[in-house]
């Protein structure tokens, strides 16, 4: 079979077209199709309009030879995909019994009667191949027509990603040209770009010169920088190898503020150091509002080392919830390092937990004075008997400095659990 030599990516749905929607399935796919050295070479976003579907089909059609579609395979009528492919491949459709069992089946089994309008999402274009969808009604669908290939997949991201990944590793592996591109995310913290960058330079030119070529970009916001690594072999593992050297140097070269090499969360990668060293975590939260408690939990399996938090707003709230000493908001302000610690104390203690974190601050954009100016947030951890606090002075709006305050706070005790 000749492999493929360029991809295009078709969106379809007309929530992509609002501003409050965003195209992510073209992103995974990319990456996917990256992974085998197929490169994209346009994607396209059309809403659920047959014309302007059909339109966008066949001009990606007449440019490459794979054509990926996401969405658009639903049960109702807005759902077009399915017939307008098959219209423009001129592919009559016919309905697969098969998957029609299979659907009411999925039904049955929560109680259900299939309505009838699902028994669209049993219609197959003739000589199809039907793909597998484990977590939902529609299957996905593979057309063949002559040297041309076109995929249809749904649109719900954890209906496409395993698809995709299952003809990554079967039929669209055996189609895959010659070499592989495989992406690396490193995450670093507590750095500028900037910074970055300047101790970054030396490295970038010596990967462009290596058999295996790295190529680097970096992606920086307030409190996060990511660096995506790039690397083209004629393997995956060849390309991995590679990326996996350079990302060992950009930690030599980088240190402690890289805090994952493979693209893993903050939260995750402190959820994996507690759980490494047994440890139980509570947090106590004023400024940041339970953000740092949510981004714990956002982990799965985090109900195995987060024990508790509060979110103590108001000075009384500290005091009675925390047992915060009355006087030491007086004396230090309530934004202030031995009132974080303060903070920590009281929730480690009360949770019988071995980590505690407080965090107070002034998140903006009222609120400041000249000696606690906007932004400024005190952190403080403790570790087993250990403390550390730490006053920070962050910039931007106020969702930017509480994401600021929780990655600090976050890695404040990550970087207690690595030494
Ligand atoms: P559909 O297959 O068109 O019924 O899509 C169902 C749902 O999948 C939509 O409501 C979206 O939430 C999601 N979805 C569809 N297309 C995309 C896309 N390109 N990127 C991310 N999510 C999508
Ligand atoms: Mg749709």
């Amino acid at each position: 079979m000749t492999p493929y030599s360029r991809a295009a990516i078709l969106a379809v749905g007309s929530e992509l077209l609002t501003p409050s929607r965003i195209d992510t399935n073209s992103l995974f796919i990319t990456e996917q199709l990256n992974l085998l050295g197929i490169e994209v070479a346009f994607k396209t976003v059309v809403g659920d309009d047959r014309e302007e579907l059909a339109n966008a089909v066949r001009i990606a059609l007449g440019r490459v030879d794979l054509l990926v579609c996401s969405g658009g395979l639903g049960p109702t009528d807005d759902d077009v995909t399915r017939e307008v492919v098959a219209e423009v491949l001129n592919r009559a459709l016919v309905e697969d019994e098969r998957i029609a069992s299979r659907i009411r089946t999925r039904f049955e089994s929560r109680g259900m009667t299939m309505p009838d309008i699902n028994r669209r999402q049993a219609m197959v274009p003739v000589g199809a191949r039907v793909l597998a969808n484990a977590n939902g009604t529609a299957p996905g669908l593979w057309i063949d027509d002559g040297t041309r290939s076109v995929i249809l997949l749904p649109g719900p991201p954890r209906e496409l990603k395993p698809m995709m990944m299952s003809l990554v590793e079967g039929p669209l592996g055996e189609r895959a040209p010659g070499l592989s591109l495989v992406r690396r995310v490193i995450r670093i913290t507590g750095r500028t770009e900037s910074h970055t960058e300047e101790a970054m330079r030396p490295l970038y030119a010596e990967w462009a010169g290596r058999p295996v070529p790295i190529a680097a970009t970096i992606l920086a916001s307030l409190g996060q920088i990511e660096l995506h690594l790039s690397a083209r072999a004629a393997s995956r593992e060849g390309a991995d190898a590679a990326l996996e050297a350079a990302s060992r140097e950009v930690s030599e070269v980088i240190g402690l503020d890289v805090y994952s090499r493979d693209g893993r969360a903050l939260e995750e990668v402190l959820g994996d150091l507690l759980i490494a060293r047994a440890l139980r975590i509570a947090v106590a939260e004023s400024c940041t509002g339970g953000l740092v408690t949510s981004r714990l939990t956002d982990v799965p399996g985090s109900s195995r080392y987060v024990d508790r938090a509060v979110v103590t707003y108001s000075n009384e709230a500290k005091i009675e919830l925390l047992g915060v000493p009355a006087a030491l908001i007086e004396q230090h302000g309530a934004v202030s390092e031995p009132v974080a610690l303060a903070m920590a104390e009281g929730i480690r203690s009360r949770a019988g937990a071995n980590v505690g974190i407080g965090v107070t601050g002034i998140a903006g954009p009222g609120g400041g004075t000249a000696q606690k100016p906007v932004g400024m947030v005190a952190i403080a951890a403790l570790v087993t008997g250990t403390s550390r606090s730490r006053t920070f002075s962050f910039i931007g709006g106020r969702e930017q400095v509480k994401f600021q305050a929780s990655q600090a706070a976050l890695d404040m005790v990550r970087r207690m659990l690595v030494v």
